[in-house]
């Protein structure tokens, strides 16, 4: 039989084949885990030829540090006619190693009976390294600092899960520095070396994992082990350093290097400390191991010491993020709090021995300046501080100093020393103030605080990151959208959308204010310039202030006309001239723009004043609207601005609106138009096909 379609079909079959050959890594083999066939790509990539792979085990590929674990599982799953995924680690012919992300799935035959198994891979070797690298302490090659973090919470965590012991040494060399100085740095990184080659010999049974986590500082991570055992264990690396035999002539306890190590062991089932404690007290303990002669262990568990140790940080004795948090929630009246950022990471310029030392140091300086009572300086982590300052009276006092010798002033930068090195100080500050709103939400609220935001800011400035979301204002007759208010978002590095107003109010005391608000309107405006949808933007009195961006408004307006745009002047204290306001909406009017007043009724509004702008809307603040169905006197409030409104022709909007209640609450109070989650969150352009 002659069949064109079948010829035809088999040649693009073939095609196919070949493709797959050139291309994928692919292995066929029988139920038995032989290799009956073998993809020309997997052998190029692996250096066999056909004949040593065909008929072989896959086990030919094999490392001999694969997890038989892993192993198990694979069979067990193929078995059990399942696909199964993973990541294997593998020789070539020529023995370097490789890992592949492989999916092995059962193969048929035309009756259905499972005949073999297929295996596609794909090369996974760079990622596993950099793995790896960033897990890995590059001079002795055990785990890292990064990695000691990680685990020790996780391996925490999960020893109080399960109600286990969980121990921690932390260990340190003996008169070090004074090894250093007299046999030189190569020298000294040999001794380290030794020391974590013999600390390594201990990583198995209950120790979990050995870390050096410090220049000449070690960690062992312990679990479900006897408190007897914890101590045997850490008496036994002090007694076998001593007996590398490794010469000290400058140490004072021996003639050798030697160690010391603080040691805890606690219970997961009774203690209710943190991570956090449990480090302080290993810490503590060594330091106690110091003072008491060296080349020696201390291990106890001191409880009674945990309540004065838990809220200081390791390193710089200051008080800690959780003091931090601690103390927010008991202050009374407005405190100030500034957070320090160090911009660039001090281990990626200086490297992991200078880290201590550096942030020590800056500790020292930054607590040179802090000498009032009511003024506290925190250790946040490694990269940030915070000071709080709780009497209203030093505010002013705290600002001044932190623009002028905290942060670097453009001749006036400060110098900290590190060994010969002199390196500037790069420390961005976010400022904050308030009881309640800003801090009291703790931990997240902290993460999110000014400090942070404002490095991502600066970042997203400069790279045109600065972008708007738009939320719709519905019109009450109809439900249809009468415009959309555009808010500033940041798109970060890591493809986050954030929010800047957490840290606006710094970005306001320097000058890339305008340039924010600038590389907002371009973007609202091209968006404009297209769909010619209404958009609502935002103004500040400070914006409106500068001769320069008021010159860039009438300019972009001059260019894409005014017609469906509204601005928002955001009603604030500093308003010191009306009049400013007054020329600059009778401009916007030239341009047939539409004028609103935002965060109506907060308190500053000024209505005399705003009766003479000639405006068109007001917006009122959102934060009376969401107490509207649980205050009486807000819903008396409102009541008075709208009728305020109405007499003075001004159509009115109600913002926050995020429940049917609400809704339905403003709607009979007689609001005009309503913005809210209930109608539509703040989102990209494209959400709402605005490009
Ligand atoms: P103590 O007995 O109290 O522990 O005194 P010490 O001198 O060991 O401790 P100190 O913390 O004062 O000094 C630690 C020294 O370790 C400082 C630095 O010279 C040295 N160091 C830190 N990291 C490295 C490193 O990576 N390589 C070398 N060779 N030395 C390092
Ligand atoms: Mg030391
Ligand atoms: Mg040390």
């Amino acid at each position: 039989m002659f069949d064109v379609e079948f010829q035809k079909k088999d040649f693009l079959l073939k095609q196919k084949n070949r493709v797959i050959d050139e291309n994928i890594f692919m292995t066929v083999s029988d139920l038995g885990g032989r290799i009956t066939e073998i993809s020309k790509a997997y052998l190029n990539f692996t250096g066999y030829t056909k004949e040593e792979v065909i008929g072989k085990n896959h086990s030919i590929f094999r490392h001999e540090g694969a997890n038989p674990e892993i192993i198990k599982n694979l069979w067990e799953t193929i078995l059990a006619d399942q696909e199964w995924t993973g990541k294997l680690k593998n020789n070539k012919y020529s023995g370097e190693e490789y890992w592949i992300s492989t999916t092995i799935s059962p193969l048929y035959d035309i009756n259905n009976k499972k005949i073999g198994y297929t295996a596609m891979a794909e090369d996974i070797t760079n990622t596993k390294r950099l793995e790896s690298l960033s897990i890995t302490d590059s001079l002795t090659e055990i785990h890292n600092r990064r990695y000691f973090d990680y685990s020790l919470k996780r391996e925490f965590k999960s020893a109080t899960w399960r109600r286990e012991k969980f121990g921690l040494l932390i260990l340190d060399v003996d008169y070090f520095k004074d090894y250093n100085d007299f046999y030189g740095h190569v020298q000294g990184d040999k001794v380290l070396k030794l020391v974590a080659k013999e600390i390594n010999k201990y990583a198995k049974d209950v120790v979990e994992d050995v870390f050096r986590i410090g220049g000449e500082e070690f960690a062992v991570l312990i679990s479900n082990a006897s408190d007897g055992e914890v101590e045997r264990i850490a008496l036994d690396i002090v007694t076998n350093i001593e007996l590398l035999e490794i010469e000290h002539e400058k140490s004072e306890v021996s003639k050798f290097v030697t160690i010391s190590i603080g040691a805890v062991n606690i219970d997961g089932s009774k203690d209710t400390m943190s991570n956090e404690d449990l480090y302080n007290l290993a810490d503590n303990n060594l330091y106690k191991a110091k003072g008491g002669g060296r080349n020696r262990v201390v291990f106890n568990v001191d409880v009674d010491s945990i309540g004065t140790l838990k809220n200081l940080d390791v390193l710089t004795k200051l008080p800690n993020r959780q003091s931090l948090i601690q103390d927010l929630s008991t202050i009374q009246e407005e405190a100030m709090l500034i957070l320090l950022n160090q911009v660039n990471s001090i281990k990626d310029l200086y490297g992991l021995d200078a880290v201590s030392d550096i942030v020590s140091q800056k500790a020292k300086q930054l607590n040179e300046i802090i000498i009032d009572d009511s003024v506290t300086l925190y250790s946040l982590n490694m990269q940030e501080f915070a000071i709080l300052v709780t009497k209203r009276a030093l505010f002013e006092k705290y600002l001044s100093l932190l623009k002028y010798s905290v942060l670097p002033n453009s001749d006036e930068n400060v110098y900290y020393a590190y060994d010969d090195n002199y390196f500037i100080s790069d420390f961005t500050a976010g400022v904050s103030y308030g009881i309640l709103n800003i801090f009291n939400h703790s931990d997240t609220v902290l993460q999110k605080a000014t400090l942070n935001r404002l490095r991502v800011y600066k970042k997203a400035l400069h790279s045109g990151n600065v972008i708007p979301y738009f939320q719709p204002i519905i019109d009450v007759k109809d439900n249809s959208i009468l415009k959309y208010e555009a808010l500033a978002r940041l798109l970060t590095d890591t493809g986050e959308i954030a929010s800047p107003y957490y840290f606006l109010d710094s970005a306001k005391q320097d000058n890339t204010f305008e340039f924010f608000t600038r590389q907002m309107m371009q973007k609202i405006f091209n968006i404009y310039a297209k769909k010619k949808t209404d958009i609502s933007i935002n103004i500040t009195y400070e914006n409106i202030s500068s001769d320069s961006m008021q010159h860039y408004i009438r300019n972009r307006l001059e260019k894409y006309g005014g017609d469906g745009i509204t601005f928002e002047i955001v009603e604030s204290e500093e308003i010191e001239d009306y009049k400013l306001i007054e020329d600059f909406v009778l401009m916007l009017k030239e341009y047939n723009c539409k004028v609103s007043i935002d965060d109506f009724g907060s308190g500053y509004s000024n209505f005399t004043n705003i009766i003479k702008l000639n405006i068109d809307y007001i917006k009122l603040d959102g934060s009376l609207i969401e107490k509207l169905n649980v205050d009486k006197n807000v819903e008396h409030m409102i009541t008075a601005l709208l009728s305020f409104a109405k007499n003075a022709n001004i159509k009115t909007i109600a913002e926050f609106v995020s429940t049917k209640e609400l809704d339905e609450k403003v709607r009979a109070l007689g609001v005009d138009y309503i913005q809210g989650y209930l109608y539509g969150e703040p989102k990209s352009p494209e959400h709402y096909g605005l490009v």
